[in-house]
Order: structure tokens, then C-alpha cells, then sequence
């Protein structure tokens, strides 16, 4: 956990004992952790049931999520809870969807080191309090920041597995194409669906849902 001595908010947030002392704390706080407060209107935080089994996590909020507070609204959104439907999972019930940083940038881009390192604490901490049994990270921008060892990710090869981190014990990871990159190229839905048929496996074999 990473604590600022100067900074009482941060450290309140950091140690909340509950998710909703965590994300009502996270909300109020006017966070200039990074640069990317400059162009945010709102922190986004979440969307989803902070008790499901299965955290999502993107690489960051876009115009849309900005403006309504949540992550994954608009076209993306709506794919993302198509596929989850396609194998019995409700998007308000089985999933918590969240990004690597919480504000949008200026620019239709993918966040910074910099950005991603300020943010990181704010996701560890959702970890911890939500202690799902499986992260789904959407694209290589996520997965790279979540697991830094896979910088060069190929999606094309790692798309659909599974893999564990000691940071986060217990937990299975999964890389899954993001809905906002199958939009712009549908080809790559026919694999996905095999990706998600494997992860409807798994959480069956484990009787997660
Ligand atoms: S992206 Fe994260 S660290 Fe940066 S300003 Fe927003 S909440 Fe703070």
C-alpha cells in the first residue's frame, strides 16, 4: 500500500476497509495524482456488482465514460455486454469492469507510465477489497501495466489464456481482446468467442457462477 504522509484523502482511501467507503472516498477525492486530472470531468471508478467473481479491466475512461461516470458505456460497452451475455454472465450481477487509470485523457490515447504509476494504488486497492477470482484484462494496453514482465504482449498468442502473478495470489488472470478494438476489426470475433466459451469453462469447473 502506498501511503502519503501529506496527503490525509489519499490515505483514507487507501485504507478503506470497505468498497463502498473505497469508491465513495475514491469519488469525493479531486485527485491530481497525474496530469490526466486536467482533462477529466469525472473520475470513473466502476460499473458492476463489487461483489461478482470476475474484475474487468481496460486501459482507460473515454469521452463517454467520462461524461456518465462509468466505465464502458457507448458502442464498446454494449459489445462488452453482449459477449459476457453470450455465455450467461450479467454484466450487473457476475463482473466488476474498472480501467488502469481512472480519468480520460486529453487525446484518444493510451495512458503513460507516469499516469498508470499514479494510478496503480487506486487498483490495487479495488483488488484487494473486491478479492475477484478472476481479473479479464481487455487489450495488451492492460495487460502490460498489470503485468509489466509482458510489455512486447502479442495478442495474437496470448489472447484467450490464463495466467497467475504472485501479487495476486488466488486469482486467475485472463487477456481478452478489447471490445472497443473488435469494433474495429470484426475478424477477430470468431476467436473471441472461443476465448470466451474457455473462461465460461473455467468458472463453471470452479463453480464460480
Ligand atoms: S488517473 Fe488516477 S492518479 Fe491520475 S488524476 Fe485520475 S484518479 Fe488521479
Amino acid at each position: 500500500m502506498q501511503i502519503d504522509l501529506f496527503d490525509t484523502e489519499l490515505n483514507q482511501i487507501l485504507a478503506a476497509v470497505s468498497y463502498a467507503d473505497y469508491k465513495s472516498k475514491l469519488a469525493a477525492y479531486d485527485c491530481s495524482r497525474c496530469t490526466l486530472c486536467h482533462s477529466r470531468t469525472n473520475i470513473v471508478i466502476d460499473r458492476g456488482n463489487p461483489s461478482a467473481p470476475i474484475l474487468i479491466v481496460s486501459e482507460r475512461p473515454g469521452v463517454n465514460e467520462d461524461r456518465v461516470g462509468k466505465p464502458f458505456v457507448g458502442r464498446a460497452g454494449e459489445l462488452l455486454d453482449k459477449m459476457l451475455k453470450s455465455i450467461d454472465l450479467d454484466p450487473n450481477e457476475h463482473v466488476l469492469i474498472t480501467n488502469v487509470v481512472r480519468c480520460m485523457p486529453e487525446t484518444d490515447r493510451s495512458p503513460t507510465k507516469d499516469e498508470v504509476d499514479a494510478c496503480f494504488p487506486f487498483l490495487v486497492k479495488q483488488i484487494e477489497l473486491v478479492a475477484p477470482r478472476v481479473i479479464m484484462l481487455l487489450g495488451a494496453v492492460a495487460v502490460k501495466w498489470v503485468d509489466p514482465s509482458r510489455s512486447d504482449i502479442k495478442m495474437e498468442k496470448e489472447a484467450g489464456k490464463f495466467f497467475t502473478l504472485p501479487r495476486f495470489p488466488g486469482v486467475q488472470l485472463m487477456v481478452m481482446y478489447n471490445p472497443a478494438f473488435l469494433l474495429r476489426d470484426p475478424r477477430k470475433k470468431a476467436n473471441t468467442w472461443e476465448h470466451l466459451k474457455a473462461l465460461r469453462n473455467y468458472l463453471h469447473e470452479e463453480k464460480l457462477v
